[in-house]
Formats: C-alpha cells, structure tokens, sequence
C-alpha cells in the first residue's frame, strides 16, 4: 500500500550532499527557537524551517500569552480553567507544571527584549474567553506573536553556537535499524536548482506546528501543512489525540480574503456577536455568551448561521472608542480598514475557521517522542496540556515551556556529539508506478473542502466515513508518486494526516471539547475517557 510507504522520496545517502549538528531542530516558530536558545548552552545546533522566518503561525499570535502575573490571581485559577476547559481529557501533572513555569519564562522574554506592553513598568494582562483572571499578557496590542518571535530571533541570531538554515523543506525523518532517530532528510531551496541534503543529528526535535492548511477556512499560514505530523507518523512514532481540531469563532468573512483571524481579547474587553438582523444572540446558546469557550462560541455561530440562513455573523466593537481600537489592535484596525470597514461605525463580518491543531506528536514530560533521539515541542504536538479543548493563549505558553523542556532534555542525549555517532548507510528506492498523474494543487484544493464539509465543526459518522473513501482514493494516484517540490510532499502529507485526523474521528463516538459528533452528543466518559493512539 502507497501509503506506508517508508519515505517519500528515493534516498542514496552516500551521493547526498550532508551536514551535521549534535542538535537539529525542524521549525523556528516559539517553540523551535525557545528550544535553540537553550540547546545551545551545551551544544552546536542547526534550526531549519521551510520558509522564512516570519512565515510561521507564532508570526500571527494576536491575543497573547496566558499566565499568572498578577498578584490577584493564582496558579490554581489558572490550572483550574485549563483543565475545566480540556474536559476531562488533560493531564493534571503537564498542566501544573506548564502554568507555574509561565511567569518566570515570560519575564526572561521581557528581559530577551519582547516588548509587551506594560502598566507602571508591569506587564499588563487582559481577559479572554474561558479564564476567570485577566492574564494574557499582549505586545504591541495585538502583535504579540511577531513581537515575541523578534526577540527570540535577535537572541538565536546572537548565538555562535545556532545556524539558521530557511528554505530549507524538511522531507522526512532518517531513523536507523534499531528505529532511532538519526537526522532528517529534506530539500534545500539555497542550493543551486534546489537540492536533497541530509543533516546527521545525534538529537532531533520536530517542532514544525499545526495542519490548518487541512481546512478551506483557516486562520493559519501556508506553512501550515502538517509535516511534521506526517514524518513522524512514517517514522513510527506515537500520534494521539488528532480528532481534536480547535476551530477559532471569529475570523474575518470577506469572500475571496484570507480568513484573517479576530482576536477573542476583542469580545474579552466588551465585543458583542449580533445576527444579520443585529440581534444579539449568544445568550440564547450560553450562559456566558460571547466569553463562553472557543468551541461553543464556534458552533453558535455555526448553528445561527444554519437557522438565519446567513453566510456569517458580526461582530460590533462600535461602542469602543475608536482611537483605543487603532492602539490596541492595531493589526486589525488596519486590516478592517484595508477593506473599508471603519470600526467605530461598521459591523465586522466573521464565522469560524479551523485554528489550532490540539493532537499531534504524543511526548512525555521531557518533550520525548517514542521514538529514541526524536524529541518534539509546541503545537506539533500532543503534551496533554490542552486535552479535549485549548484555552485561548496557553498555546505560546506551552510552546516556550516546552521548547525549553525539548532544548534541556536533548542535551544529555547529544553528549557523545554527533562527530562520534555511527551513520547508517539508507538505501531506499521507490518503485516506479504507472497509474495516472494527477493535479495536486487541485487535489489540494478538493481535499481543504471536503476537510471543511465532513471533518469541520459539527461531525457524524456518514460524512466521516466518506472523507476516508474519498481521500484513500487520492491516495492511491498522490502517495505512489516521486515528488521533487514541496508542493507535491505538501500534498502527500496533507492526504495522511487528513485520513488519520479523519479515522480518529469517527472512532470517538461520543462529543468532548472540540470534537463534537452529532450523532453521538453527548460526553461518554466509560468508554472515550481516553487517547485514541494511532502508530503505523
Ligand atoms: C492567527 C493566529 C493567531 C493566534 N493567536 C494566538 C494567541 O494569541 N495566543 C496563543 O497562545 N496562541 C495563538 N495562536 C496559536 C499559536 O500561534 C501557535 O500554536 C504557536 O505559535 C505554534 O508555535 P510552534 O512553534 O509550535 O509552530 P509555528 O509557529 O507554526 O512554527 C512552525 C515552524 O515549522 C516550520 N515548518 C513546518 N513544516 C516544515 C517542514 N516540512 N520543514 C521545515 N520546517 C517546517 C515552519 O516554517 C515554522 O518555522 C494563534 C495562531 C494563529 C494562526
């Protein structure tokens, strides 16, 4: 079956050109980098990443980072609406020990030059759906995320230790006979008419983010296409949890933009959703109504949408003063501009997209994969911080918690250096295969479609089943074919973790989180208070 196959291209280490590093860290968003800097303190390390730096999904962060600055809040508030949040499904010693790293890590980026914004020399905080403290933690008002990136960047930069290699397309993980991780192979766009290389690495860690792209309506960047789930998937490693896709409620509605995100810290500070009649209607679907969770919110509108017959809903930020809104979302402001939109009269149109990708990669404590040497950190992976459900910014958190934790725990592994490691010789040659060629970008197309329709907000079982027929079919003419592009390994990656995203979601036959089925609506904790594992 094309689908197992081993690698996707045809590989010849000895006649491919190699370099090597005793760290290697695939994806430079907060994770990849947090987990640079600190690898560095012990050895030499080489961070990869597909495109520029700034293409990543830390790059689009808005809102902030969750934690507990203020005095009048506690870790315990904040542990408690996290696992309230995840319904059942996280776990009580990773969520403790992200939330009491936050505070100590957030003011080392201060010192690293992130420049949050403050009150009275303090970092300020906000409010966002599902925490009962103000504790997000914003820069720039609503460029968090680019700001945080800039000095994590600065500092990589600094690093003698640290070589930032861009363009360069992460293929597939290089394991040995014994199944240990032994570096990475990929494509390096820098290399006169691109080129295959190898990076030996005695330690690796994935860090390559979510699968928005998987979806038609999405917030996330193109970079966003799951590759690093699909490596580690045919490297054999542990996936888990990946019928959980978060779907963000507000992201702005105009036909034929991107789906740019509307940060929640909007409806935080007193945004309302109304209906194409300007109704107010959230209270009819929650008690909390626009602060209710992220899922809930997502499938009111949904739901609303449905019975008002509406493309979308809006929402109404004309009651803030309009000089507050250009300082404090400024990115917004402007995008809402750039399309005619003046804030302080108009409504904004939104509906939901997919957003976060909640499984991936299973990683104990220390940031291991099952695979030996094959560490993984940030949204890649599957840590069980959010369980069934993310709050609204603890992604940045457990990024740059984790990132450390990848960083420390890959250092005692590389001790001996990769100078010292043993290289298996790979050989591995693909047969030819006749069958018809056919158009990925158009595969790639149909496939975010049919992800939307019957892998979306709402799920039950027929449509589930008919994602899986539909996708094997691609299947069988895309995973049997040799790429020599990224676009052509995009879309063989996509058609895995879509498949997979789809079986794990028509195995959990009940509703939790963000996963709602509704053939099965209700919770069933006797029989799916568990991880669904999936391993090749
Ligand atoms: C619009 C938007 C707003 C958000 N707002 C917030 C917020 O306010 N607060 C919050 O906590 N979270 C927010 N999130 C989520 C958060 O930004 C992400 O979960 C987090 O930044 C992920 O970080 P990461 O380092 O794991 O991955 P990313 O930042 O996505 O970085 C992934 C890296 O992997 C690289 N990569 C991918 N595939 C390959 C490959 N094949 N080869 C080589 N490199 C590869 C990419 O080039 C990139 O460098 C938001 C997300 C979006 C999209």
């Amino acid at each position: 079956m094309p689908e197992f196959r081993r690698y996707l291209i045809n590989i010849d280490s000895i006649s491919t050109h190699q370099l090597f590093a005793d760290c290697l860290i695939i994806g430079a968003g907060i994770a990849g980098l947090r987990a640079a800097i600190e690898a560095a303190e012990h050895c030499n390390v080489i961070i990869v990443c597909k495109d520029t730096l700034e293409n990543s999904n830390t790059w689009k962060a808005q809102g902030g980072i969750a934690s507990v600055l203020d005095k009048a809040d506690t870790f315990e508030s904040h542990i408690t609406d996290t696992i309230s949040t995840g319904c059942g499904m996280s776990d009580e010693v990773v969520v403790n020990s992200v939330i009491r790293q936050g505070p100590e890590l957030i003011e080392q980026l201060l010192r690293w030059g992130t420049e949050f914004d403050l009150i009275d020399g303090r970092i300020a905080t906000t409010l966002e759906g599902g925490h009962s403290h103000p504790r997000i933690a914003h820069a720039h008002g609503d460029e968090t995320g680019r700001i945080i990136a800039e000095a994590l960047i600065r500092k990589v930069r600094q690093n003698s230790n640290i070589r930032i290699i861009e363009n360069f397309f992460g293929i597939d993980l290089l394991t040995n006979d014994n199944n240990e991780c032994v570096g990475l192979i990929g494509y390096d766009k820098h290399r006169p008419r691109g080129a295959d290389q190898i990076i030996w690495a005695a330690g690796t860690i994935l860090a390559t983010g979510g699968a928005g792209q998987l979806y038609r309506e999405t917030t996330n960047p193109e970079v966003a296409t799951g590759d690093g789930i699909a490596m580690a998937y045919r490297a054999g490693a542990i996936l888990q949890d990946l019928e959980f896709m978060q779907f963000h409620p507000t992201t702005l509605y105009i036909a034929g933009a991107s789906r740019a995100l509307i940060t929640e810290t909007l409806r935080g500070e007193g945004a309302v959703l109304l209906d194409s009649q300007g109704r107010r209607f959230m209270k009819d679907y929650h008690e909390s109504a626009e602060l209710a969770p992220r899922d809930i919110v997502s499938r009111a509108i949904l739901a609303h949408m449905l019975k008002t017959n509406s493309t979308h809903v809006f929402l109404d930020v004309r009651s803030f003063d309009k000089e507050h809104v250009a300082k404090r979302f400024p990115h917004i402001f402007e995008l809402c501009e750039s399309f005619d939109i003046d804030v302080s009269r108009d409504l904004i149109p939104v509906r939901p997209s997919a957003h976060y990708m909640i499984g991936g990669v299973k990683t104990d404590a220390s940031a291991r994969t099952s695979i030996e040497n094959l560490y993984a950190c940030g949204e890649i992976t599957s840590t069980g911080l959010h369980g069934a459900n993310r709050l609204g910014s603890n992604s940045l958190l457990e990024g740059l918690v984790f990132g450390k934790t990848a960083g420390q725990s890959v250092c005692p592994q590389t001790k001996a250096s990769v100078a010292h490691i043993k290289h298996p010789l790979i050989k591995y040659q693909i047969p030819h295969s006749d069958r018809s060629r056919l158009d990925t970008a158009d595969v790639r197309n149909s496939l975010r479609a049919v992800m939307w329709r019957n892998v979306g907000i709402t799920r039950t079982a027929q449509p589930l089943s008919e994602a899986q027929e539909i996708i094997r079919f691609w299947q069988r003419y895309v995973m049997d074919k040799v790429f020599d592009s990224p676009e052509g390994w995009e879309c063989q990656n996509m058609l895995t973790v879509s498949l997979l995203m789809a079986q794990a979601a028509e195995q959990r036959q009940e509703s939790r989180g963000v996963h709602f089925r509704s053939d099965f609506p209700d919770t069933d904790d006797e029989n799916f208070k568990k991880h669904i594992e999936i391993q090749k």
